[in-house]
């Protein structure tokens, strides 16, 4: 069933937890593709009612090329997320969720200034605003999230324990192409040449990995080799490539257990130009 009416979600969702049912939710900005079903199954296995919205929000881009050219793609969503059992689409209209007057905003916070923030002003202060309200009208006992976004992940974890939302925020793992491109919407307007080039974020996440297991640990050392692979590929252009501690995002020196490679740029250039953003744990010792 798809729903545009934020009041009926609202009512709807009521009723189920009135029933004692789980209500679990997937935010989303559709082109859903098979790492947006991870997150679909993961919600399906545990709860009795699944919410999964589509809504590209507007608060969250800062380059409105950005905004326009992001892929809608609805019917073939809709026609996956029955298949995957989803009892809601909630696919609200923009002035559904900020009607006229509306003026109400999330800061994310310093954690909202670093990395992604960084590059897209106010991008995390969309995000949370956003999903407050969302959460508010799915009213769901939990969420889950991909940790494709791991920089979201952490922003969204904050914003439910800062307001106290009784949200439970599950995480998932970052889904793949079989060459390791991380699954994205935006690849879709990768060309050939480009999803090629782009799976130089893959190959630096593998090869700083393998000398962590070799026994390199020094953050430096390795950022230095893995920054000059992303700038010897053609036409990427980094934004950044760090080692961070997992909770804060605070840059390391040296690689502990669970510390996370984060990277992000474009390929491309012109119309054709893509942001790529992937991120990995790094383990030491080998498997
Ligand atoms: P988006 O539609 O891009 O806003 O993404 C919706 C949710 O799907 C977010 O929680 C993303 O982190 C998650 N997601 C997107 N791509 C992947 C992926 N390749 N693996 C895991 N989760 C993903």
């Amino acid at each position: 069933m798809i729903i545009g009416s934020p009041s009926l979600m609202q009512a709807m969702s009521t009723a189920h937890r009135r029933e004692g049912r789980t209500v679990g939710f997937v935010p989303t900005m559709g082109a859903l593709h098979d790492g947006h079903m991870a997150l679909i199954r993961e919600a399906r296995l545990r709860a009795d009612f699944v919410v999964v919205s589509i809504f590209v929000n507007p608060k969250q881009f800062d380059k409105e090329k950005d905004l326009n050219s992001y892929p809608h793609t609805l019917e073939a969503d809709l026609k996956l997320c029955h298949a995957a059992g989803v009892d809601v689409v909630l696919s609200p209209p923009v002035d559904a969720i900020y009607p006229a007057g509306y003026c109400t905003n999330i800061s994310a916070g310093p954690l909202g200034r670093v990395l992604e923030g960084r590059s897209r002003n106010g991008h995390f202060d969309g995000v949370c605003t956003v999903l407050t309200s969302f959460f508010s009208i799915v009213q769901p006992h939990f969420a889950v999230f991909g940790e494709k976004d791991f920089q979201q992940l952490l922003v969204v974890k904050r914003l439910v324990r800062d307001l106290h939302f009784p949200i439970e925020i599950v995480p998932i793992p970052v889904l793949r192409d079989i060459d390791g491109l991380a699954l994205s919407s935006r690849n879709v307007r990768l060309n050939k040449r480009n999803r090629q080039r782009a799976l130089c974020l893959f190959k630096t996440l593998s090869s700083v990995q393998e000398r962590v297991f070799e026994g390199e640990v020094r953050a430096r050392v390795l950022l230095r080799d893995a920054r000059a692979r992303l700038k010897n590929t053609p036409d990427f252009k980094l934004d950044y490539c760090l080692i961070v501690e997992p909770y804060v995002l605070n840059s390391i020196e040296t690689v502990s257990d669970g510390a996370r490679l984060l990277l992000a740029g474009t390929i491309g250039t012109g119309k054709n130009q893509v942001r790529l953003l992937d991120n990995s744990p790094l383990f030491i010792g080998g498997q």
